[in-house]
């Protein structure tokens, strides 16, 4: 069984097909500028043919043409006739209170999705648009499902979900905490269980997904209880260009100062805050070490931000747990960067936390294993996360559950 899977944001579309016998990708690749001059298609099969053109892309009808067309192209293709894709399951950030698990989609989903674009404006709606490109060419009898970011959260109580504001709000409009990275938790949390031969309904684990947008989440038995990232993914710790938590008030006063309208405002929290707002260098924490290591104070100051905010959500989770045996990262900068890794470990040593300095320098670039001592009470892992492998197993279960 050949799974497609699609991430459709505004502007681009990234996309996978798996072989689901073997859970194996065979190629992947991504639409950008879409439906803006100098579009860009990139196509990389497993086996290392590559296709890297310049072509415009009205809207994202013409950008799944594109990758049909290289789906079967005579050189760079995997398949020969689009039949052979028996499904195709897309990414949608946010499922709100309505959606709390994978579903196949109908009309009514597409538009439950969109009555939440209001949640997720440069998500949701992008989503839709992909749907519906998706369903006009390869029409309604490829069955197609929906993976929200936000499911894996959907089991949080509610004294972790909701704000300490007038209750009304949570009631007009929805306004509580949702989380995203969903599949990225869902996904190392449960490769975790694995790599420690146990069952995840007997462990405690803490996840840091960190990358140019970061979340760590408290996983009991299992279960996400509590997670960093809020309403949007603004909420939580620094980020590439995010602020993540903050005094409300710093919004209002900044406002006032610099006569900032609140699409200005939220422009500054989103795009211009966090590692880029504080260092001054870059939202990419690999240029920021690079200035770091040139004596750039800021960069210092940005890095040692990010490290301690880390550690202090890590902790608070693993007091929310009541305990915990093991820490994940994953993602960018959790696969990679080693420095944050054990920089994070030596301020939680105290609570029984002994990461391995060799084995932290050697976990990098895709590899996946422990870090920790043998003795350490609680264990340490680097997880490549994998979200196209986890959308492609609910799509699959569910096409098997219509049959
Ligand atoms: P996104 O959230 O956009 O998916 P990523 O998960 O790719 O982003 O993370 C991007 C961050 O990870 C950047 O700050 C970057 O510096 C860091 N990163 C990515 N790859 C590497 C690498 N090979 N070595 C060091 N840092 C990396």
């Amino acid at each position: 069984m050949k799974i497609l899977v699609i991430n459709a944001g505004s502007s681009s579309l990234k996309y996978q097909l798996i072989d689901m016998d073997k859970e194996e990708m065979l190629c992947k690749g991504n639409c950008e500028r879409i439906g803006i001059p100098g579009g860009i298609f990139t196509h990389k099969t497993a086996d290392g043919r590559e296709l890297d053109k310049k072509v415009n892309m009205i809207d994202h009808t013409a950008a799944f043409t594109q990758v049909k067309d290289a789906l079967l192209d005579a050189e760079y293709g995997v398949i020969k006739s689009l039949d052979e894709i028996t499904a195709i399951g897309h990414r949608v950030v946010q499922g709100g209170a309505i959606f709390h698990k994978s579903e196949l989609v109908d009309e009514r989903v597409i538009q439950d999705i969109e009555s939440l674009i209001p949640l997720a404006p440069l998500h949701n709606g992008a989503h839709v648009q992909g749907i519906r490109a998706c369903r006009e060419l390869f029409g309604d009898k490829v069955p197609e499902a929906v993976v929200f970011d936000t499911s894996f959260h959907a089991t949080m109580p509610p004294k972790a979900y909701m704000y300490n504001i007038p209750y009304e709000y949570y009631e007009k409009y929805a306004v509580r905490r949702y989380g995203a990275h969903g599949t990225s938790h869902r996904y190392v949390s449960a490769r975790c269980a694995e790599l420690m031969g146990q069952d995840p309904k007997d462990l405690k684990i803490v996840t840091c997904h960190l990358g140019n947008g970061s979340s760590i989440t408290a996983v009991d038995g299992g279960k996400c209880i509590d997670t960093s990232m809020g309403l949007t993914p603004l909420d939580g710790f620094m980020m590439g260009t995010r602020s993540g938590t903050l005094d409300p008030s710093v919004v209002t006063f900044v406002m006032e100062k610099e006569h900032l309208t609140p699409g200005e405002m939220d422009q500054v929290l989103n795009k211009k805050s966090g590692l880029l707002g504080v260092s001054g260098v870059s939202s990419d924490d690999r240029d920021v070490t690079a200035a770091r290591k040139q004596g750039n104070e800021r960069a210092k100051l940005a890095q040692d931000i990010l490290e301690y905010q880390i550690s202090k959500f890590v902790g608070g989770y693993m007091v929310a747990l009541g305990g915990c045996d093991a820490i994940v990262f994953t993602a960018g900068i959790g696969e990679n960067q080693t420095a944050h890794r054990a920089a994070v470990c030596q301020q939680l040593a105290f609570m029984g936390v002994k990461m391995d300095p060799q084995k932290n320098e050697e976990m990098v670039r895709g590899k996946e294993g422990e870090i920790s001592t043998p003795d350490s009470p609680i264990k340490v892992f680097v997880i490549p996360t994998n979200e196209e492998l986890v959308i492609a197993r609910d799509t699959k279960a569910l096409v098997e559950a219509m049959r």
